[in-house]
């Protein structure tokens, strides 16, 4: 059996696709990059990465495409529009789509591929932008077995576990339950610092009392919203980087969707999806999701 790895095409070079290509390339794959902003693409062509002009050009000749993209309307366009991709991938290429969208959007590409004679899963991560450069992303799998386990080398090199959650469209689902529960606990993460903080407390101590007790979750153990208390996340940088606002409420609409279709009540994913939304009409769009601490402190006294 060759040991040649199979050429890639990475489409979306964002905060998260960026790092992703430069772990591929790293480990050794031939990696063809496009992003609709070259800029995106110069650090991966320093990188060791060849770069194309067009979507269509980054797949030509390539067994695997990979998309990171902000949202389903770009995933269905770019690979089922006028000059879909799909239309010209060989068949058999195996496409991971890497983007949070919806579970039908995902599935109606996926239904549209299997027509064009193109294997494809969704594959949603989570772990936040410096999981993505450290390669531990979690990858959460829609689709065949066989095409998962298929595309389980090349997630390996860009993330640490790989779960099959089930059926085309599963990824995106169980992506979305976590990404709902996270702004939850980002939430009240912040309104308890910003509490203590405005009782006097030095919010360094008061998270490590949390993180120390039955309070502690992910957003105190490595995302701390308050600015000083960590060193290397957005909260320390003006809230820049990271994962934007209008990310998370995106993913707080899709949650809606979702809680709508299957008839389940989700009365803090619904609450949390305003407070993102009043975030973002207030200007914090582009700002990490952290940042909702802001919103926070401009209401108290
Ligand atoms: P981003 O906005 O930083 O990157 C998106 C990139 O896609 C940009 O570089 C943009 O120029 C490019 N793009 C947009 N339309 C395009 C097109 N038609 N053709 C080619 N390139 C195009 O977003 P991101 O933070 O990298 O997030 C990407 C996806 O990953 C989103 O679906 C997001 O919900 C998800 N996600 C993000 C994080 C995070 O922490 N940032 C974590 C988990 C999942």
């Amino acid at each position: 059996m060759s040991t040649e790895k199979q050429p890639i095409a990475f489409i979306g070079l964002g905060n998260m696709g960026g790092p992703m290509a430069a772990n591929l390339v790293a480990a050794g794959y031939p990696v063809t990059v496009y992003d609709m902003n070259k800029e995106a693409m110069t650090a991966l062509e320093s990188a060791g990465a060849a770069t194309a002009a067009s979507a269509s050009e980054a797949v030509t000749g390539a067994d695997v495409v990979i998309s990171m993209l902000p949202n389903g309307d770009i995933v269905k366009s770019l690979y089922t529009g006028k000059q879909g991709l799909l239309k010209s991938l060989k068949r058999g290429t195996l496409v991971i789509d890497s983007s949070t969208i919806a579970a039908e959007d995902a599935r109606t590409v996926a239904q549209a591929a299997k027509a064009a004679g193109v294997r494809m899963i969704d594959a949603p991560v989570s772990g936040g932008t410096a999981a993505a450069q450290a390669g531990t992303l979690t990858f959460i799998c829609g689709g065949e077995a066989e095409d998962v386990a298929a595309a389980r080398p090349i997630l390996e090199a860009m993330g640490k576990n790989i779960f099959h959650a089930g059926a085309s469209g599963a990824g995106q689902v169980a992506k979305i339950c976590n990404n709902m529960l996270l702004a939850i606990h980002m939430i009240g993460t912040a309104e308890a610092l910003n509490m203590g903080v405005r009782q006097g407390l030095d919010p360094k101590v008061l998270s490590a009392i949390m993180q120390a007790s039955s309070g502690n979750n992910w957003s105190l153990q490595v995302y701390n919203p308050y600015p000083g208390v960590m060193e290397n996340v957005p909260a320390s940088h003006g809230y820049q980087g990271g994962f934007m606002v209008n990310l998370m409420a995106k993913d707080l609409g899709l949650a809606q969707e979702l809680a709508s279709k299957s008839h389940s009540a989700i009365p803090m994913g619904a609450l949390a999806g305003q407070l993102y939304q009043l975030h973002k009409h207030a200007g914090a769009g582009e700002l990490d999701f952290s940042s909702i601490l802001q919103l926070l402190e401009e209401r108290g006294e």
